[in-house]
């Protein structure tokens, strides 16, 4: 049945989920608030440097592709793929970093140099990390999140033990360098938690890291969103930026559409993918369905503070993708985590596209990214901006060995308040809801309302979890609920 689907916001889980509705044949259009598509995922321009605002890690190919074949096509139809060599580098201390390349058997001799036996240790975590990803990822995550009983196989059964120790427990087991440890713990920063509150069958992101490696589309991770605006298009999907969606209307607890830049638009059905807390905000009260109490109390993935910088030379001694684990992580996320505050020594991530990719920045010039996570909700001025973007190019600089702040040509900065700004964003976290054990599938914010009848959400605050593969997902099994929904 042909239904009028408004969809608010154009994220990577909004624009997979208007794709999948437009082909079951519905009439679909996206309002984004924004002037341009792509929500987190945005780009910047500046002064010829190009720089991707939000993700810059493509992992797990094998779910974009999935999406893509959906539709009949594959992404290399709408980008090219760069698989990165090395895929990152970690730095410990002045001059003294670990180069993680694009084969397992080429980081198994970086574990080998490191620490005698540990090669065959990573082998062995690695093969239940890839049975973890065969699970969860080519089938647990396309679950709703509706019922328990959907992560309830014979196959989890016998997994059961993981989802009861932590991925910092399992690799403590195995290894006892504190390098390696601090390596594949890295992977789940990117569900938003700690390690230590990760349940180890997790693992399944060491897996993506090692296993499937590290990519970079061509032009940047815009590219994806370009992609998938190009595929919603070509299906029928109308997309409309500069729209604030400023009220989602209900009657007789059935949604009826939505109000925009102050007009009132009918919809059969309405789905945001805009951040959820903010969406229950455009509903009263009553037809809310999680208090303020309830987001109070949820583990939130971190916000971040980002500075985004042209350089007038290349940079040496660095990667693509650079992270600086050079001060103890514990005590940054404890600061993110536990008590939340500032960190006093953060750790923090470094990406330099035009490495890889001539069009991120200027011949002999370089475009760089900085990142510091933290907790959501710190008080954000420009004036400890400038105090951590002071902290962060002195290590930089000592760590790597060069001077490169009388070569920048300009920096633009994204903190809490931006998040917040531009988004919607619940405290002005980076990622979403955090993927912790009572965080999970079926604990997570429903897809679907229980209060109002065609009103559906979607997103990384929803199911499956933070990221750009999971949010895809999330558009897909929202679609599909859509579908199932008879009005
Ligand atoms: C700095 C950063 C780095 C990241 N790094 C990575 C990475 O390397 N790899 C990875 O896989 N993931 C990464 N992520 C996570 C990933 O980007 C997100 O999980 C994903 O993009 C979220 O998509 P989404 O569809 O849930 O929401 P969003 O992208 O937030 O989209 C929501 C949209 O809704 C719009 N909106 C909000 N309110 C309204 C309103 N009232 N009316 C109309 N529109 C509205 C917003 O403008 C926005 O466009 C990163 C995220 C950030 C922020």
């Amino acid at each position: 049945m042909s239904r009028n689907i408004a969809i608010i916001g154009s994220g990577f889980s909004a624009l997979a989920a208007a794709c999948y509705l437009a082909k079951a044949n519905n009439k679909v259009t996206i309002f984004e608030k924004n002037e341009c598509v792509g929500g987190r995922a945005r780009q910047l321009k500046k002064e010829g440097f190009t720089f991707d605002i939000g993700p810059t890690w493509y992992w797990m190919p094998d779910v974009f592709e999935r999406f893509f074949a959906d539709f009949g096509k594959h992404p290399s139809q709408y980008y090219k793929l760069i698989k990165l060599n090395p895929a990152y580098q970690v730095y410990f201390g002045e001059n003294d970093s670990i180069t993680i390349e694009d084969t397992l058997e080429k980081i198994c001799i970086a574990f080998e140099n490191e620490e005698k036996g540990s090669s065959a240790k990573l082998k062995k975590f690695i093969a239940k990390a890839q049975s973890n990803y065969d699970i969860a990822i080519k089938d647990l995550v396309y679950r709703p999140g509706i019922s328990p009983l959907e992560l309830v196989t014979p196959v989890t059964m016998q997994k059961i033990g993981q989802f009861f120790s932590t991925i910092s427990k399992d690799v403590r087991k195995e290894f006892t360098n504190v390098r390696l440890i601090a390596i594949l713990e890295f992977p789940v920063l990117f569900l938003g938690a700690k390690a230590s509150n990760t349940p180890a069958f997790y693992s399944f992101m060491n897996y993506a890291d090692f296993g499937l490696g590290t990519f970079h589309p061509k032009d940047g991770m815009y590219s994806v969103i370009l992609a998938m605006k190009s595929l919603a298009e070509e299906l029928g999907v109308t997309i409309k930026t500069n729209q604030n969606v400023e009220k989602i209307l209900v009657e007789d607890k059935a949604a009826q559409g939505i109000v925009v830049n102050g007009e009132k638009i009918h919809a059969d059905i309405v789905l945001s993918g805009a951040d959820y807390h903010h969406t229950e905000t455009l509903l009263e009260e009553s037809n809310r369905q999680y208090s303020e109490k309830y987001w109070e109390k949820k583990i939130f993935a971190p916000s971040s503070l980002l500075f985004y910088m042209g350089f007038d030379k290349k940079i040496r001694n660095i990667e693509h993708h650079t992270l600086f684990f050079d001060v103890d992580f514990e005590t940054h996320a404890k600061s993110i985590y536990d008590t939340p505050e500032w960190p006093s020594d953060p750790l923090f991530y470094a990406s330099f596209p035009s490495k890889t990719d001539s069009s991120a920045a200027p011949q002999g010039m370089e475009a760089g990214i900085f990142l510091i996570p933290l907790a959501p909700g710190l008080t954000d001025t420009t004036e400890i901006r400038e105090e951590y973007f002071e902290k962060i190019m002195i290590r930089f600089e000592k760590l790597t060995q060069q001077e490169v702040k009388k070569n920048i040509i300009f920096k633009e900065s994204f903190c809490v308040n931006d998040f917040i700004e531009q988004y919607n964003s619940y405290k002005g976290n980076a990622y979403g809801l955090a993927n912790t054990l009572l965080q999970t599938a079926f604990l997570r914010p429903k897809l679907k309302s229980k209060k109002v009848k065609g009103l559906f959400f979607t997103g990384q605050l929803s199911v499956p979890g933070p990221g750009v593969p999971p949010s895809l997902i999330s558009g897909k099994l929202v679609a599909q609920l859509i579908e199932k929904e008879k009005l």
